[in-house]
């Protein structure tokens, strides 16, 4: 099995999974890419997986069902282009001979799925779209910071080897705010000079994993005391409950938006 993130835009990933001839897409925001790709290894489009309705992730799946006639699979509880077969989590979905489990992840937005496999001989795979992203998690657009905190502790309890697909390469800036968040982690400050080599060589800083996230993840560390006192010298009027999780993400949250 073959996985492969293909860029699109200014900074998202179409990860791209193949084996026999067979490929399959998770949130083709762009067709562009995804069909070169299928051009360049000779692969046929089986199925497309989608974790949300953003534009980004949804854009170029009618295009590439035109061009392929692949099974598109997405959330039941978003709007999705038409033809999409709606997945709610607990289901399973079979494609490229992987089984494909589907978690319910509301927070960036109110329907936001995440699919995991088990991968033969190869560590497990998560899809994650806009939920956790490599040292952060994405906004809350459309769900509450409770609803956020119980997506991370279900993606959290995945195998620590689970290699962590997020669909946009944001992980320097968010190593930066991780950094001013815990300044004395020190793993968190060398997997930041790993990555910031990466990216000065164009390469991906992902898929990362969940090992990796639980050490380095402010947003997966709300029950850390460094991380709780960090969110609680920054609450207004220093209110905040640092034994509270749901309000140190809470304040985390607002304070990235504003970093
Ligand atoms: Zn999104
Ligand atoms: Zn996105």
């Amino acid at each position: 099995m073959n996985l492969l993130p293909l860029p699109a835009f200014s900074d998202n990933y179409i990860w791209m999974l193949h084996d026999a001839g067979q490929a399959l897409v998770i949130d083709p925001g762009d067709a562009a890419p995804v069909l070169q790709a299928l051009d360049r290894l000779g692969l046929q489009l089986q199925a497309i997986l989608v974790t949300h309705h953003h534009s980004d992730h949804v854009g170029g799946i009618a295009a590439l069902c035109a061009a392929t006639g692949a099974t598109v699979y997405g959330p039941a509880r978003e709007a999705m282009p038409a033809g999409t077969l709606p997945l709610h989590g607990g289901q399973q979905v079979k494609a490229l001979g992987l089984s494909f489990a589907v978690l319910d992840v509301p927070g960036h937005t109110a329907g936001h799925i995440a699919y995991y496999a088990n991968v033969p001989e190869q560590a497990p795979l998560l899809f994650c779209g806009d939920t956790l992203f490599s040292g952060g998690c994405g906004r809350l657009f459309e769900g509450t910071p409770a609803q956020m905190l119980a997506s991370l502790d279900a993606l959290a309890a995945l195998p620590t080897d689970t290699r962590v697909c997020c669909a946009h390469e944001y992980t320097l800036s968010n190593l930066q705010f991780a950094r001013t968040v815990e300044p004395d982690n020190a793993e968190l400050a060398q997997y930041q000079q790993q990555c910031q080599a990466l990216r000065a060589q164009q390469q991906p800083t992902l898929p990362s994993h969940i090992g990796l996230e639980q050490q380095i993840n402010p947003f997966l560390r709300c029950r850390v005391p460094a991380v709780a006192a960090a969110a609680q010298a920054q609450a207004p009027s220093s209110c905040l409950n640092p034994d509270d999780a749901v309000a140190v993400l809470a304040t985390l949250r607002e304070w990235k938006n504003n970093f």
